[in-house]
């Protein structure tokens, strides 16, 4: 018997989450997510913190859905901001806990505040590192993390010459006891940033995210079951505007209130039914690729970022970020990023193409302007990206691509730029 102590970070649900799951219940156990009180702050130079107000409302809710969960089955959920490794050190003293477990996350960041920890800690204590959230967790990998392939390609082929990926374990029906004299609960989000709390995403996205695991069940029951889009989504995973051209399941997953495997079985439950097609097996794919920039990011460590200190943005990628390029099909991208908090992949790649490619911004700024601004964000899939489009690190081909061909393939009515940036897109600048 013992006292644990789990330390959520991307994981913030109980279903197929190994965190909660015990051979031997320990005597007690508490729940514990830190905001990071760094990301509140504004970065130098881009003038915009690490998370904006779209993510921040959306961990919101995910952490208050959590704590109805974690209170139905016996146990309770404890927020705190300030600096992570402080903040679970400290309570590991007060409360005489003996384990903390914690996720294996990508982020260089968070694996520097584990290593931390532990040092804190000293040996008397128990810490638990443990891959969640991924299909395949390390061990199960046909390479070592340290031999990944440069390309997607690569690791697709190797991957699925033989891959299994493990069904999704259910939630636990009970928890073990709240440890006597804990504190519990968390500050309401207006008093921790009340832009956050007052944050109404722009209704020409056609689609509202809230955070936490039922919310992200609801959407995969209805781009699966209800609407039957997965059918078509290799044909439609393109789009630019509507509810239904992708699933839509990437700020779930990014926060973890869904795990990958969660939506591998729903797809297999789905071919079951419906029988596979190229579309349901791309959507796999898809996650494959969330897969490959999380372990890849694992193995690029403090490099993923490029060296942290930011260069001032010019003018021009203000102008960026602000949608004022001039460019419908750019600016209309990047005003919908600022005002809903997501973007469709062939909008993203646009937008991150047109700073790169036209603007000879710096990668950096916009991985960064991104982290602010997306609801989705997810250290390993949006620096990776990032990286990967500019020709950075492990591949160093260039894919910048030509937004005027893109907006002509992909726009070729102008109807994405006019929804966004009617203006830019009637005169080709504000007027
Ligand atoms: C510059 C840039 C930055 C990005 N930043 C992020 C980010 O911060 N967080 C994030 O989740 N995705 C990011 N992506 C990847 C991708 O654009 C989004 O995952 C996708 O648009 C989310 O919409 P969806 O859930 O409908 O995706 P779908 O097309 O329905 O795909 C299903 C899931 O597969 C995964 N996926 C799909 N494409 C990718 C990809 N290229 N890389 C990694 N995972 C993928 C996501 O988890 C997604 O939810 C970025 C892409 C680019 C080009």
């Amino acid at each position: 018997m013992n006292r644990m102590l789990v330390w959520l970070r991307n994981d913030l649900r109980l279903a197929d989450n190994p965190l909660f799951h015990f051979s031997t219940p320990p005597e007690s156990l508490l729940c514990l997510y830190v905001l990071d009180e760094a990301w509140l702050t504004p970065l130098p130079g881009l003038g915009a913190s690490r998370i904006g107000p779209a993510r921040l409302q959306f961990l919101w809710q995910s952490l208050i859905a959590l704590r109805g969960e974690l209170l139905k089955r016996g146990s309770d959920l404890l927020v705190r901001l300030g600096d992570p490794v402080e903040v679970v050190a400290e309570l590991v003293v007060e409360h005489h806990i003996d384990e903390v477990r914690v996720r294996a996350d990508a982020g260089w960041e968070e694996k520097q505040a584990t290593v931390q920890l532990a040092e804190r800690l000293g040996g008397a204590v128990t810490l638990s590192r443990q891959d969640t959230g991924t299909l395949l967790d390390e061990a199960a990998l046909p390479m070592a993390v340290d031999d990944l392939p440069a390309s997607f390609s690569a690791f697709r082929r190797r991957v699925e010459r033989a891959w299994s990926v493990p069904g999704a374990v259910p939630a636990p029906v009970t928890l073990p006891d709240w440890p006597a004299g804990a504190p519990r609960g968390f500050p309401p989000l207006d008093k921790v940033c009340g832009r956050a709390a007052a944050w109404a995403p722009d209704r020409r996205g056609g689609f509202a995210f809230a955070g936490g695991e039922t919310a992200g069940w609801s959407r995969l029951d209805h781009y699966l079951w209800e609407s039957g889009a997965v059918a078509r989504y290799k044909q439609t995973r393109n789009g630019l505007a509507g509810a239904d051209f992708s699933t839509r399941l990437s700020p779930w997953l990014s926060q973890g209130c869904l795990s990958a495997r969660q939506v591998h079985d729903a797809v297999n439950a789905w071919e079951t039914r419906h029988g596979a097609n190229d579309s349901s097996y791309w959507l796999v794919v898809e996650l494959l690729w969330r897969d490959y920039f999380h372990w890849a990011a694992r193995q690029e460590g403090a490099a993923l970022f490029g060296g942290r200190e930011l260069p001032t943005p010019d003018a021009d990628v203000s102008a960026w970020c602000e949608g004022r390029t001039g460019v419908p099909f750019v600016d209309a991208a990047m005003r919908e990023l600022a005002t809903t908090g997501w973007l469709s992949n062939r909008a993203r790649q646009n937008a991150a193409s047109f700073l790169l490619r036209d603007l000879g911004g710096d990668w950096r700024l916009g991985a960064a302007w991104f982290e602010h601004c997306l609801v989705d964000h997810d250290v390993a899939s949006n620096w990776g990206n990032w990286r990967y489009l500019a020709g950075v690190g492990r591949s160093t081909r260039p894919r910048a691509l030509d937004v005027h061909d893109q907006a002509g393939r992909y726009d070729p009515d102008g109807s994405y730029a006019v929804l966004w940036a009617p203006a830019v897109a009637a005169h080709g600048e504000e007027p």
